[in-house]
């Protein structure tokens, strides 16, 4: 299995920031999981917490000369938030905490956000701009309430919303939320679907170079792929993408897309997931250059030069370019080793064998996640199919007004209305569930569909 993602290590560019992302997540979320649990109350949607730490992770007073500031948004909903996801606290503390290092996907988007990946897989932190940001603030009751009432949303799920700001660096604003894609299965095919045809093509002769990559959906279409959901499921499925994509609508949101990754279980995993599943990166013990078996999956991972993020990692977007000077730096990450060094290691092999159980364990319950963390296709009869699919929407804080404006006016001078990417929300949410809707078919009903058009 060829690892997604470039590790973080003491020697990356961005360590000393995603080391001190995990210990203020750390730190704030064990506050708030100390507190004995209460109703929310209206108040919770608005609140935030300054907290200022020095190098060790401690919490300092504010007027301290300060290594990172770290700032925690609506504690409380989050917490309720990731109970109604069904993430058990101690787990979540110990996939985030620092003594584990992310691996990141570098800026796989235009927008310039970084995706780190926790070191066990199941949790992504996104870097998002301050009006995203600002807008999940605004939309969070909203988004709350919808969850509360459908818990097998498709939408992103969640966890925290946070800010980190460094001496000198730019505030860099965070959300953690659920990887889609399993640790234990490779995904043959990822498409990022919206719906519209402009632009929404991947080079197909690119793909020689980079198999893996995220395929759009003129890629799907030429495919002439389906989802392939029986009656049961395609019926849930389409009444879950309807009631999100109604809540979309009226918060004005758009440029979302249904992201689906695709489990062929006739082609199966490439090898034996246990070895080579994890980023493992142990900075209490032996330093991974001195350990064979834990080189094995990294040298996998960096000689493979079509992985997604592993061109663009030095390339810093300009949200986070103002970051500390390189001396700074070099100096902190010097602080951080000597401290991670002092740090007790934690037995890998132990934690490395419990994980694809733990994932499951957590996904368990959700409609959309329940066939070994995905939904898997289903015959006219509801068999069980030949895929499973690991899909739900993403990217889902562009707020009409941010951007799109401009856009709409630029494309629409050269392209059919109906067609471009940036229409208002009302019809963007039309085209994106009548596209997924028209997308969906079980496999006997597209191959009548087939047979009937060749003899046409
Ligand atoms: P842009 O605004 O240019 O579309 P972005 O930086 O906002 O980009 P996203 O669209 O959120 O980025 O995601 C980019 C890619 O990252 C996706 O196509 C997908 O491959 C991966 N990705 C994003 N969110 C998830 C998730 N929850 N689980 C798995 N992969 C994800
Ligand atoms: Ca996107
Ligand atoms: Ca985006």
């Amino acid at each position: 299995r060829v690892l997604v993602g470039t590790r973080v290590d003491q020697n990356h560019a961005n360590f000393v920031m995603a080391y001190n992302m995990l210990t203020g997540i750390r730190f704030t979320v064990s506050r708030c999981n100390a507190k004995v649990d209460r109703d929310l109350v209206d108040s919770d949607f608005q609140t935030s917490q300054k907290f200022s730490f020095d190098v060790t992770g401690n919490e300092l007073t504010p007027s301290a000369k300060y290594d990172f500031k770290f700032k925690d948004y609506a504690p409380w909903v989050f917490r309720h938030l990731r109970r109604i996801f069904k993430i058990d606290p101690a787990d979540y503390l110990m996939s985030l905490t620092s003594k584990y290092i992310l691996s990141e996907l570098g800026s796989p988007g235009k927008s310039g956000s970084f995706f780190y990946f926790s070191r066990d897989y199941k949790y992504i932190i996104k870097t998002i701009h301050h009006a995203e940001h600002k807008f999940l603030r605004k939309i969070l009751k909203d988004y709350y309430e919808h969850v509360q009432d459908n818990p097998n949303t498709l939408l992103s799920q969640f966890y925290g919303l946070h800010r980190m700001k460094m001496p000198y660096g730019r505030k860099t604003h965070f959300v953690v939320m659920n990887n889609l894609f399993p640790p234990h299965r490779d995904i043959h095919r990822t498409f990022d679907l919206k719906g519209s045809t402009i632009g929404r093509d991947f080079r197909e002769e690119d793909l020689k170079n980079n198999p893996r990559a995220t395929l759009k959906d003129l890629n799907w279409l030429r495919r002439d792929l389906h989802l392939e959901f029986g009656p049961t499921k395609m019926k849930n499925f389409a009444e879950q993408i309807k009631r999100d994509v109604a809540l979309l609508q009226k918060l004005k949101i758009m440029d979302y897309s249904l992201l689906v990754g695709i489990h062929d279980l006739g082609v199966g995993n490439e090898e034996n997931i246990r070895n080579k599943t994890l980023q493992v990166f142990q900075p209490g013990g032996e330093s991974p250059d001195h350990d064979p078996q834990q080189t094995q999956g990294l040298q996998q991972q960096g000689s493979d030069p079509s992985q997604r993020g592993s061109a663009s990692l030095q390339r810093v977007p300009s949200m986070l370019t103002r970051t500390p000077s390189k001396m700074e730096t070099a100096r902190k990450a010097k602080e951080l080793r000597q401290i991670i060094k002092n740090q007790k290691p934690i037995p890998m092999d132990q934690t490395v064998s419990k994980m694809p159980e733990e994932v499951l364990e957590s996904k368990k319950g959700f409609y959309f996640y329940q066939d070994d963390g995905g939904f898997r296709a289903t015959h006219e009869d509801d068999r069980p199919g030949e895929e499973i699919y690991y899909l739900g929407i993403i990217d889902c804080l562009t707020h009409y007004n941010m951007i799109k404006r401009t856009e709409h006016f630029w494309k629409g001078l050269s392209n059919p209305k109906s067609q471009i990417s940036a229409i208002p929300p009302e019809p963007y949410g039309d085209r994106f569930a009548r596209f997924i809707s028209g997308i969906t078919k079980t496999r006997e009903a597209a191959d009548a569909e087939k047979l009937a058009e060749s003899t046409n």
